[in-house]
């Protein structure tokens, strides 16, 4: 039913460069109008853009279909109810997180507590998102209902590479959102470079970790702060005492949503070796059941954004020199590539080297989960998930000897799929955190300020010079 409609998406358009420094210094204008200040205006513009993700709930699937072959029944969980979501939780909980915090004791110390000191939430002003093509819609709209939440103007410029879901945002955001506030800049290198010459209050980045440093590289020359939200050659790790059966297809869904491009899905999984033959076998038995006519017949089945990414993942299967013990079958002319496992012998291998980003990884056999835990470290010490299968005290092993942004015990990064709970990553997998009530801190400067009474100055004398000496006591 929710197969992509006839809804009609105007052709892609790149901003042209010249306008940019307008879009920007009107949103910056905006701001200093101090209207955004108003939590009224926030809510109706968090409604607003509530309605027009349901209104444009079929331009949206039938973008999702154009941009990525993603089905209807992701487009809408994992793309456009989840932005819903997320409007729905700040609108509820806004008043409450934008409320002045009174200090009072013991966060002041008694000696203070004749003073006033709160803490102000502000918005940070005129704030730049960017996102890239795998979740093109979330990966954007959500950090920007904590803009909005927070009380920011903002820019917003989606990945060239989902083009139909561009247009159809900057469609909802010129049509349904305040203008002067809210804006879209469309287009790739040039006009990411062209944005990144404006002045923000802070960039919102999600990408690659290539480009992520790009932009928090130029963001410091101007000293701009950045979220970034990048990502990672993620391990899972399956112990002798795993469930094997459902280790085996909750794994295989980390592969086959979106078509393994998430950057919260495993690269490589680290299993014992004296039960990685059974963990393969349970491996075949869940593409059976989610692909019994194959994974190409499957309408649920995303297929790669594009040739050259098509291309960067075929090349790691035509180099790696592991075994392809599942799928393996592409088809170029449809961007399909198979939900495929290779099992590897080393750790050079370009499958444990390389982010997969797509339905593609490796099988490593280990002896131990020592050294499973060496071997995860090595490869990436802050990845930006792990996933981790075996007994409460392995898990809590992994746990406590493997860092990483978020992790997930006895599934696929179910800890980010969650719209009330904070996501993000840890050193080079990301800076700083957003969904739930992170969306809100995000784009907020928490302001201390301190109010001294008038009344007050004749216990304050001790402070003004000259000092009285008699009081110091060495
Ligand atoms: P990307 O870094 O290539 O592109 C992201 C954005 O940056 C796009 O809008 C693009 O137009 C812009 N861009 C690209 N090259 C640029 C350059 N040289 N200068 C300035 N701007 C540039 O990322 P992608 O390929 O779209 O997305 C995949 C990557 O994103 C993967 O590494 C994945 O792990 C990561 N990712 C992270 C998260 C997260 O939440 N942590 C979510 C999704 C994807």
């Amino acid at each position: 039913k929710m197969a992509a409609s006839k809804a009609a998406i105007a052709p892609f358009e790149a901003t042209p460069l010249d306008v940019i420094p307008a879009v920007s210094s009107n949103a910056r204008a905006t701001f200093r109008s101090h209207q955004t200040k108003d939590l009224q205006w926030r809510i109706v513009q968090l409604r607003k853009l509530y309605w027009a993700l349901e209104d444009f709930k079929p331009s949206f699937v039938a973008a999702l279909d154009q941009d990525l072959r993603k089905g209807g029944y992701e487009a809408v969980f994992t793309e456009i109810d989840w932005v819903k979501n997320d409007c729905m939780f700040m609108i509820n909980n806004l008043e409450t997180f934008a409320k002045t915090q009174k200090l009072k004791y013991p966060d002041v110390p008694a000696t203070y507590s004749m003073m006033n000191f709160r803490v102000k939430k502000e918005p940070l002003g005129t704030v730049l998102i960017i996102g890239p093509y795998n979740f093109p819609v979330q990966l954007v709209l959500a950090p920007l209902v904590g803009a909005i939440g927070a009380g920011c103007t903002a820019v917003i410029k989606p990945s060239e590479l989902t083009p139909a879901c561009a247009m159809v945002m900057k469609e909802i955001i010129e049509t349904r959102l305040d203008r002067n506030a809210f804006a879209v800049v469309n287009g790739g290198i040039p006009e990411t470079n062209a944005l990144m010459e404006e002045k923000w209050d802070k960039i919102f980045f999600t990408g690659s970790a290539q480009v992520g440093s790009i932009i928090a590289r130029k963001a410091a020359e101007t000293l701009t702060p950045v979220c970034l939200e990048l990502g990672g050659k993620n391990p899972a790790f399956v112990t002798k005492k795993a469930n094997l059966a459902l280790a085996a297809r909750r794994l295989m869904w980390g592969k086959t949503l979106n078509a393994g491009q998430v950057c919260m899905s495993h690269n490589y999984v680290l299993v014992d070796k004296d039960v990685v033959d059974t963990f393969i076998d349970f491996l075949k038995v869940a593409y059976k059941e989610m692909f019994p006519n194959g994974a190409k017949a499957s309408v649920d089945l995303a297929r790669i954004v594009n040739a050259r990414h098509f291309t960067r993942i075929k090349k790691m299967l035509d180099e790696t020199k592991g075994k392809i013990v599942m799928g393996g079958q592409m088809d170029e002319s449809e961007l399909f590539i198979e939900p495929t496992a290779v099992l590897v012998d080393s750790l050079d291998d370009p499958m444990m080297q390389e982010e997969s980003f797509g339905p593609i990884f490796s099988i490593y056999p280990v002896n131990t989960l020592d050294e499973a835990l060496n071997i995860a470290n090595e490869v990436h010490r802050t990845p930006l998930a792990l996933m981790a299968f075996g007994d409460k005290s392995e898990t809590g092993r992994i746990l406590d000897e493997m860092t990483s942004g978020g992790a997930c015990i006895n599934d696929a990064y179910f800890h980010g799929a969650v719209h009330t709970v904070p996501f993000g990553g840890v050193g080079d997998s990301g800076w700083g955190a957003y969904r739930g009530k992170a969306s809100f801190d995000t784009f907020t400067h928490f302001r201390t300020v301190s109010e001294t009474p008038t009344w007050m100055d004749r216990f304050l004398r001790v402070r003004y010079m000259p000092y009285d000496w008699s009081e110091l006591r060495f």
